[in-house]
């Protein structure tokens, strides 16, 4: 970056989590680069007053509406509004306060706020994967209509990105979405069905927050992906490929139409990705680790086990068929993710809630914006009522 390019105005949305404190991180190492002007969370006041008092935002919100107070409180002696609500968050999203929205939120809740920031012109590092599942079509569709660039943060979409810079004209023959496998890679139904909370957090080479972790043990995640990549990428079902390779060094690969296959390798960190979103279209130095061969020496790949991670097929026919079906998928998955992250259901029992809320809520072939949003909630009853929450 030149050094007398201003500093880029980050409005960092779900500041509190996985995500959000690794963007920090990579903010607090680049100050003359960025500056934090908006950060929002769901709940965790403590950590959102934290990041308040050291980063000094414009401004700091927070859905959970009765910990308002706490935050206006706490953060008294300084110049920085606050306000609380899911209405507040997707109003500051539309504020021209920031030049670019890290998305970071998770599941459904970021969808609103995404589409407000496009909407309001400001290019996003989406990393919330679920707001292309629910409603990818509108989105990437605003985006074209305002010119406003969506850069993934999600590590193999990336990684394709990467792959694709300088092969505007060249036409993408397939990509090969990498997966770990998850902690439960190998297993059979015999095994998952005893599987508790406990051990589904446990990823081998991630660590993120609890839902993106559970959906990584169940395969659903690689689902979502490939709606994602779907989108951003603009491709068909058929050029969506997902490859188990346990060591998660090549982040995903792209094979154009000669034949010729390029891949993003590193180690598994978030900041990678995170900051060449935040930098795109330069790279700048960092001190995170690098990877050496030498060490790692085996990179194996296997096919992923559809018949045992039902999910991912499940998610493979949403992504075939298109319309709300993806995004009534998401909406099951949400609510059965949460159920087992409760103790409420099993480990296999969530496949059951999604297979069933899949087949049950009505298919809309070209849904508007409305019909998501009723889409999404006609399938939180649905398979809230299954589960009996
Ligand atoms: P997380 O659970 O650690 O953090 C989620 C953030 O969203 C928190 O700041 C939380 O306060 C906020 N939030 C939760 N519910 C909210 C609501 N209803 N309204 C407003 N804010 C709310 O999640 P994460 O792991 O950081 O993941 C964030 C997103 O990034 C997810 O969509 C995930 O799939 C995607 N992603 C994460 C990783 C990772 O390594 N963590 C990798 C790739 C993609
Ligand atoms: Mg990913």
């Amino acid at each position: 970056m030149n050094p007398t390019t201003p500093a880029k105005r980050i409005a960092l949305f779900g500041s509190t989590g996985s995500i959000g404190t690794q963007a920090l991180d990579v903010i607090t190492s680049n100050p003359d680069k960025f500056t934090v002007e908006v950060l929002t969370c769901g709940s965790n006041d403590e950590l959102l007053i934290q990041q308040a008092l050291k980063f000094n935002p414009n401004i700091v919100a927070i859905t959970d509406e009765r910990k308002y107070l706490r935050v206006k409180e706490a953060l008294s002696q300084t110049d920085i509004k606050v306000f609380a609500g899911e209405k507040a968050l997707e109003d500051v999203a539309s504020m021209d306060v920031y030049d670019m929205m890290l998305a970071a939120i998770v599941g459904y809740a970021g969808l609103r706020p995404t589409l407000n920031a496009i909407d309001n012109g400001k290019p996003v590092a989406l990393a919330n994967k679920e707001t292309l599942v629910v409603a990818g079509d509108l989105i990437m569709q605003k985006a074209v209509e305002k010119r406003v660039p969506v850069i993934p943060v999600d590590s193999e979409h990336s990684a394709i990105f990467q792959c694709l810079v300088g092969e505007m004209r060249n036409p993408i023959e397939k990509v090969i979405l990498t997966a770990s496998g998850g902690p439960f890679l190998g297993r059979k139904p015999n095994f998952l069905v005893n599987v508790k909370r406990e051990h589904a957090l446990q990823h081998p080479n991630w660590n993120m927050g609890a839902k993106v972790t559970v959906d990584s043990a169940t395969l659903m995640n690689k689902g979502l992906e490939m709606i994602e990549a779907r989108w951003l990428f603009n491709l068909h079902a058929d050029q969506i490929e997902v490859l188990i390779h346990p060591q998660s060094i090549i982040h995903s690969m792209v094979q154009f139409q000669d034949g010729s296959i390029k891949a993003q390798m590193g180690l598994p960190d978030m900041k990678l990705p995170i900051q060449y979103a935040l930098t795109f279209p330069q790279r700048i130095p960092n001190d995170f680790t690098r990877c050496d061969f030498k060490k790692i020496k085996t990179l194996t790949f296997e096919e992923p086990d559809i018949k045992t991670f039902r999910n991912l097929g499940l998610a493979m026919e949403a992504l075939s068929r298109g319309g709300n079906l993806p995004c009534i998928m998401n909406a099951a998955n949400e609510i059965a993710v949460y159920a087992f992250l409760k103790n409420r259901i099993g480990f296999l029992d969530m496949t059951d809630v999604i297979e069933r809320t899949m087949q049950t809520v009505h298919y809309i072939d070209k849904p508007t914006l409305a019909e998501y949003f009723e889409s999404d909630g006609e399938a939180r009853s649905f398979a809230a009522d299954l589960i009996k929450l």
